[in-house]
């Protein structure tokens, strides 16, 4: 699709602003969010009260780093304690517009409509003219009713699926003449797959053009099929649910998730809180800016990830996230790097000589180390050479280098053996 003007590639001027116009945006936006909580959500002032912090002392993205991080639990735990909400709350309840139900359960609220919500849609290419369906479930989260005012927001039409019914959803799609897919990739695979068994042309007795999905990772294989075999024009974006929406999006390059203005997005290492530099990876902690009335300041989503902060071609200023590379429980700090177990796995399984391995860090003299036991299924491989190629991998990948790779015989590493093994004892 052929840009036609700024307004037809940008959703709005936040997302073209300089460096120092975003720092100043989202410091000055910090600063006003973090004041109305302290000042409206006794939940709030408590934290800070806790560790001596004042709302004056949050001036910018850096001063965050001064406040504990919230994660779920903590949240579960505030409003056990203090139903309905736990005291985060910073308007009246009868102004709240919605409440959302998250596992545990968890409520969250919205006092507003958001519109800017549609960026990540409109960044599709989702316009006046689609009609799109929406297979997020509208029962108790935020997916379902977010994206389908997002869609909206950009023009478009939605047709109110929700999940499953999976039969009913491809007639739908052929009656109506459906030209977006909103939801998971595994589910327009499935839909994909059962329109093929009942005889349907993808191609032909479709009109499916482009998708928006959340709530999984998008592998490169399943969006070239989608692209490739199917010419479906495929879009990720990175959504949480307590702070309500996707903080993250997919443009044109498809080179990253470009962070939303509407949130302070930090990296940090989750066990200091501090941030992390581009390219460092560590969990995804994120503050919500346009939704003061709900002070959920530095919430932990527990997702790991990194960013770039170069400026992408497609015109947007906003650092990239680089995807989601696992969950902060499955990461092991090695010598000040967290290595994600799904990480190393693509990078040593990517050589077809590989048959099982696992990753052993230990401590020796003060020193992490890291052993790379590996298994191979031809043990007539060149061995030196081979290591010399994985560390390599390694290093692109995980950004540490492996300090001794240990050929073992076949068998050696049971099947359900954790790829990952901590042998660290600390006194
Ligand atoms: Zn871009």
């Amino acid at each position: 699709m052929a840009v036609k003007s700024r307004k037809d590639e940008f959703f709005d001027e936040l997302e073209t602003m300089s460096k120092s116009e975003r720092e100043d945006y989202l410091n000055r936006n910090l600063a006003r969010t973090v004041a109305h909580a302290y000042r409206h959500a006794p939940a709030v002032k408590k934290f800070f009260d806790q560790v001596g912090v004042w709302p004056g002392d949050i001036r910018t993205v850096k001063d965050l780093e001064k406040l504990p991080i919230i994660r779920k639990t903590d949240l579960l735990e505030m409003q056990k304690g203090g139903l309905p909400y736990g005291g985060i709350l910073g308007i009246p309840r009868e102004d709240v517009e919605r409440v959302f139900v998250s596992p545990g359960p968890i409520y969250e609220i919205q006092p507003d409509r958001i519109k800017w919500f549609a960026k990540s849609f409109w960044a599709a290419g989702f316009r006046k003219g689609d009609v799109v369906i929406n297979t997020f479930t509208y029962h108790m989260s935020p997916a379902g009713i977010l994206f389908h005012e997002a869609i909206r927001d950009c023009g478009a039409t939605v047709v109110v699926a929700g999940t499953g019914n999976t039969d009913l959803q491809i007639q739908v799609m052929k009656d109506l003449g459906v030209t977006g897919f909103v939801g998971t990739p595994s589910f327009l695979m499935t839909v994909i797959k059962r329109a093929e068994e009942r005889g349907l042309d993808i191609k032909h007795d479709l009109r499916l053009q482009r998708a928006w999905f959340t709530g999984e990772m998008l592998p490169p294989s399943l969006r070239k099929t989608f692209e490739g075999d199917y010419g479906i024009d495929t879009y990720q974006a990175y959504a949480v649910t307590e702070p309500g929406g996707a903080i993250a999006y997919e443009c044109r390059q498809k080179n990253g998730m470009h962070l939303m203005d509407e949130y302070v997005t930090e990296i940090v290492d989750p066990e200091t809180g501090k941030q992390l530099g581009p390219g460092e990876v560590g969990e995804i902690v994120t503050t919500q800016l346009q939704n003061e009335d709900w002070g959920l300041i530095r919430f932990g989503t527990g997702d790991l990830s990194s960013y770039v902060a170069e400026t992408c071609s497609c015109g947007r200023t906003a650092p990239r996230i680089t995807g989601i590379v696992g969950r902060a429980g499955d990461a092991v700090k090695v010598r000040g790097m967290f290595v994600v177990a799904r990480q190393a796995e693509q990078a040593i399984m990517g050589f077809t000589q590989a048959s099982k391995y696992q990753l052993v860090v230990g401590r020796r003299q003060h020193r992490d180390e890291m052993t790379l036991k590996i298994e191979l299924k031809d043990a007539g491989a060149d061995r030196a050479r081979l290591s010399d190629d994985i560390n390599q991998k390694f290093q692109d990948v995980c950004r540490i280098k492996i300090d001794r790779i240990e050929f073992v015989g076949l068998g050696t590493i049971g099947d359900n053996q954790p790829g990952i093994v901590d042998e660290r004892k600390w006194e």
